[in-house]
């Protein structure tokens, strides 16, 4: 990490580097700060391999602290202020942190979450002044003399995150400097990323957020930061800094396709928008494109690979449904239960292997065992490769349905719901039922204003689909229940299926 500053700054030279509201700073300003800020960790006692967590909503001294942490020797442990107190509380507690860096708008919920630790860590906050609870973020920093950058090694753990825990507790995935480092290259590398200025409007708390930094600091770009999400905000920015591209999920490209009034915004300078962290459904990528006259490049990555694995890329022809071919310095193979590499098309375990990949995780020797062999990282994901090596993402292996004794991946069904006129989204679980082991059930958004009813969904299901893969019931909810970066949670849809469903 400290890495990408240095050598941003030696060949780009000083340069806006960072938007926010209606505040620039420099990337030399931001290496300011980070020595800085630095320094005062030092002092206040922080240093090789301390934990420091980093919780509040996008702003420029998020940045600020990652270089400083970092040039501390210190591990940045970035959390989602969208986290509920109780989580936090686990990841304070797990990770050990020493410090928490804040601001007021979630200080409430992170004072909350640390009253029960034995050791209080040091909170400090961006936005309000020192007092005998907290150190102000600019107060703590102190001048310094020498640089710190060269204490960092490429095989430090420089972040550890935890993975939102759609699917379980959180595990702290550690992520070295070389693996951010390899990532943030290899991505430009792929996409031939050319310097510009992008939209941070992913939570830099969040892996592919803070890899939209890293390729900035690569690329000499700058980046416009976000506090939230706001689509007036992200078109007007758009037409303001001539934005080429960004990356985003598919809840942000969905709020983008929906919004009424985007021909307001000269938004003819976007050539291309990144996709990633859930799979885009076929009919939202073709609506933006329409829309927008932009390309949807989809990819697909997870935290422990630093994140991105493949993705698709202005260069190669665009295959909607596939999240593209392998990054470069990134291999891939996809196995069956025994490890042996299946033939192409045929449905297997994505696995993964290069400098990206995590070394394990967190004081977590078991888990890092199971999903790490031979250097291999078995990501969980169910895939397919083509002729061509273009991947397709299946589904999660956990959330495959065996019905009846058949394997019905979610997002079959997921796909063709969606394609309805009058969904707005859909989602498919199973839940267990005497009869058939599983049973499926589809949770719906109906579009505004649609009545559409679950016979209909049914039927439209029975008319596009194999009989085996037809939901047994359909239940309509007002909105999806969605983590921070807009993942719709399964877990949550499971609980409310088999509540609702007898
Ligand atoms: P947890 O693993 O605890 O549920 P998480 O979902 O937040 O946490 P991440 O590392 O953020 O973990 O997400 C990685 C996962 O997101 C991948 O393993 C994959 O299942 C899914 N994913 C990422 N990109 C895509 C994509 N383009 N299409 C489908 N799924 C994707």
């Amino acid at each position: 990490l400290t890495d990408l500053l240095e050598t941003n700054i030696a060949d780009f030279g000083e340069y806006p580097f960072l938007f926010f509201k209606e505040k620039t700073y420099t990337n030399v300003e931001t290496k300011r700060f980070a020595e800085q800020f630095a320094g005062g960790l030092r002092n206040l006692g922080i240093s090789e391999g301390d934990r420091v967590i980093v919780c509040m909503p996008n702003c420029p001294e998020v940045l600020f602290a990652y270089q400083g942490v970092t040039r501390a020797g210190a591990i940045i442990v970035p959390v989602m202020f969208t986290l509920h107190p109780k989580e936090l509380f686990y990841i304070a507690h797990n990770s050990g942190a020493k410090a928490v860096i804040t601001s007021s708008y979630v200080l409430q919920n992170v004072e909350k979450s640390l009253e029960a630790l034995p050791e209080r860590p040091t909170i400090i906050v961006t936005d309000l002044p020192t007092d005998k609870n907290k150190l102000n973020f600019y107060d703590a920093m102190v001048r310094v003399e020498r640089e710190f950058a060269d204490n960092v090694k490429a095989d430090d753990i420089a972040v550890i995150l935890y993975t939102s825990g759609t699917t379980g507790n959180p595990k702290g995935v550690l992520l070295t400097h070389k693996n951010l480092f390899s990532n943030a290259q290899n991505s430009a590398k792929h996409n031939e990323t050319e310097r510009g200025t992008t939209l941070g409007v992913l939570p830099l708390a969040h892996v592919y957020g803070l890899t939209v930094s890293n390729v900035c600091y690569h690329t000499g770009s700058a980046i416009v930061v976000f506090s939230s999400f706001d689509v007036k905000e992200v078109l007007k920015a758009i037409e303001r800094y001539r934005v080429r591209t960004f990356s985003a999920v598919p809840a942000i490209i969905h709020a983008l396709v929906s919004y009424p009034n985007a021909a307001d915004y000269n938004t003819s300078s976007l050539e291309s928008v990144g996709s990633g962290s859930a799979p885009l459904p076929v009919a939202l990528l073709n609506a933006f494109e329409q829309k927008f006259g932009a390309k949807v490049l989809e990819g697909y990555g997870l935290s422990e690979a630093a994140p991105v694995v493949t993705a698709h890329s202005k260069r190669i022809e665009m295959k909607p449904g596939s999240v593209g071919v392998p990054i470069p310095g990134v291999e891939i193979k996809i196995v069956d239960e025994m490890g042996e590499v299946v033939p192409v098309g045929k449905v297997g375990e994505l696995v993964v292997r290069g400098e990206n990949v995590t070394p394990g995780y967190y004081q977590n020797p078991e888990e890092t065992n199971r999903v790490i062999k031979d250097s291999w990282l078995f990501t969980g994901d169910m895939a397919r490769v083509d002729d061509e090596g273009y991947v397709y993402i299946i589904d999660r292996k956990k959330d495959l349905i065996i019905r009846g004794g058949f394997n019905v991946y979610p997002r079959d069904v997921e796909e063709i719901l969606n394609s309805h006129e009058e969904v707005l989204e859909a989602a498919v679980v199973g839940v267990p039922d005497e009869r058939m082991g599983e049973e499926m059930i589809a949770c719906v958004v109906r579009k505004p204003g649609s009545q559409v009813a679950e016979d209909e969904l049914i039927r439209f299901c029975q008319d596009h689909l194999a009989k085996n893969k037809t939901p047994r019931r359909v239940i309509f909810l007002e909105a999806m229940p969605r983590n921070g970066v807009g993942k719709i949670l399964k877990t949550h849809l499971r609980q409310t299926a088999s509540d609702l469903v007898v």
